[in-house]
């Protein structure tokens, strides 16, 4: 994909840059508990203070204040932190201001042309490094680009790189490993990685719409009974084609009196059953049988893309089939990629973050890259680079 790069802004020297960055990072107690978001986008800020910007005025969203400002979704925690990380880059961090989170205007999220005016008043040219935002036509991703001399920072290219390069050419055998909770956020992803993969291993909440489009009855565990007709057309077009659909063979469930989920007491009694489950009974991760199963065919992958966790990982008691999957993704030569979200916190926690060839920043982004093969922010880009080209 023909994305312009920070080269083709050459001169920056005395330039104001205007900086779309994605510091949407996960704070607790005003701290925050996983940086990479911040630490990213570093390298694309010290690249424009070497050429010698004059300024840089970066932005960013930060959680989800609903078009006012909210004293929880402050940036201050991040402006704190990067100008730390700056610091101890040697950066003149007086030459870089970040503002206030973007949607404490209403503007932002809705692409306001009026907003859009203001963010780049005064400003000479736009980077994009914001690849968790790409998928979103917000005014800070789509507007600039059509006033500024415009381009991709490192992380948003680097990114576009290996999903496209996972797209176009992938090393065979290809798995993709796919779980998360609901399988109708999926469905459009599921179709286009089966034009691209050789096999597709399905975990997760979403196992158990595909369990039912195969007759079994997956007790009270999380099925969409209107999309059971989509995931067997899903069934029948993978076998039409030749890939495979690995479904669970086995399954760890919850009894109906039950309790899981972050910050509740966990009651109940947890087994393990096979594709059946009795009335009630939550299937909340895959069984060891599947998990060894899922780890064997990442083994012997030369390609793997993985999201969404095996099952309610935050719990511990369901945490065993993500964790086979981590470190089997951790652990194989084939080269992996893991797209963002739940699947990032899961090898996170699993302190196997380092060990995979690329951590995706974006999780819906990721997604909505390998679904449709482009996002609003990359055509933006493109469009800006082709007027100024002709
Ligand atoms: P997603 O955002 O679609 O990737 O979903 C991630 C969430 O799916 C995690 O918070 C998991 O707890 C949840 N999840 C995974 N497996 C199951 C399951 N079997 N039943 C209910 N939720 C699940």
């Amino acid at each position: 994909m023909d994305l312009p790069v920070l080269e083709d802004l050459r001169p920056v020297a005395g330039k104001r840059v205007l900086v779309r960055c994605d510091f949407n990072v996960p704070i607790s107690n005003g701290v925050i508990t996983d940086d990479l978001r911040i630490r990213l986008p570093i390298e694309t800020l010290t690249w424009l203070l070497d050429e010698g910007a004059a300024k840089l005025t970066v932005c960013s969203h930060l959680g989800r204040p609903k078009g006012k400002p909210d004293p929880k979704y402050s940036i201050a925690p991040v402006r704190k932190h990067l100008e730390g990380l700056l610091r101890a880059r040697g950066a003149h961090i007086s030459q870089v201001e970040l503002l206030e989170n973007l949607r404490y205007n209403a503007g932002e999220e809705a692409n306001d042309p009026d907003f859009v005016k203001s963010l780049v008043e005064n400003q000479d040219l736009y980077v994009d490094d914001a690849f968790g935002a790409a998928h979103r036509a917000h005014a800070s991703i789509v507007g600039p680009p059509k006033f500024l001399p415009s381009a991709a920072g490192r992380v948003l290219a680097r990114e576009v790189e290996v999903l496209d390069g996972l797209l176009q050419k992938p090393e065979r055998p290809f798995v993709a490993v796919l779980g998360g909770a609901k399988v109708s956020d999926k469905l459009g992803v599921i179709d286009a990685l089966l034009e691209k993969v050789d096999t597709l291993l399905v975990g997760g909440g979403m196992c158990f719409t595909f369990l039912a489009a195969e007759g079994h009855n997956p007790g009270g565990s999380l099925l969409e009974h209107e999309f059971v007709e989509n995931c067997k057309r899903l069934l029948a077009s993978a076998r039409a084609s030749g890939k495979r659909i690995v479904l669970p063979t086995d399954i760890v469930a919850l009894s109906p009196d039950g309790v899981f989920g972050t910050g509740k007491e966990p009651a109940g009694e947890w087994r393990e059953m096979g594709q059946d489950l009795p009335d009630g009974w939550l299937g909340l991760d895959i069984g060891p049988g599947t998990a060894a199963a899922f780890a064997d065919e990442i083994s012997t992958a030369a390609t793997v893309f993985w999201n969404g966790p095996m099952g309610v990982f935050e719990d511990p008691r369901f945490a065993a089939g993500t964790r086979t999957v981590a470190e089997a993704v951790a652990s194989t030569k084939a080269f992996t990629v893991v797209g963002g979200g739940d699947s990032a916190s899961a090898l996170e926690s699993f302190g196997l973050a380092g060990k995979v060839d690329h951590l995706s920043t974006g999780g819906g982004a990721s997604l909505e890259f390998i679904e449709k093969g482009d996002l609003p922010g990359l055509v933006a880009l493109r469009e800006a680079a082709s007027r100024r080209d002709s």
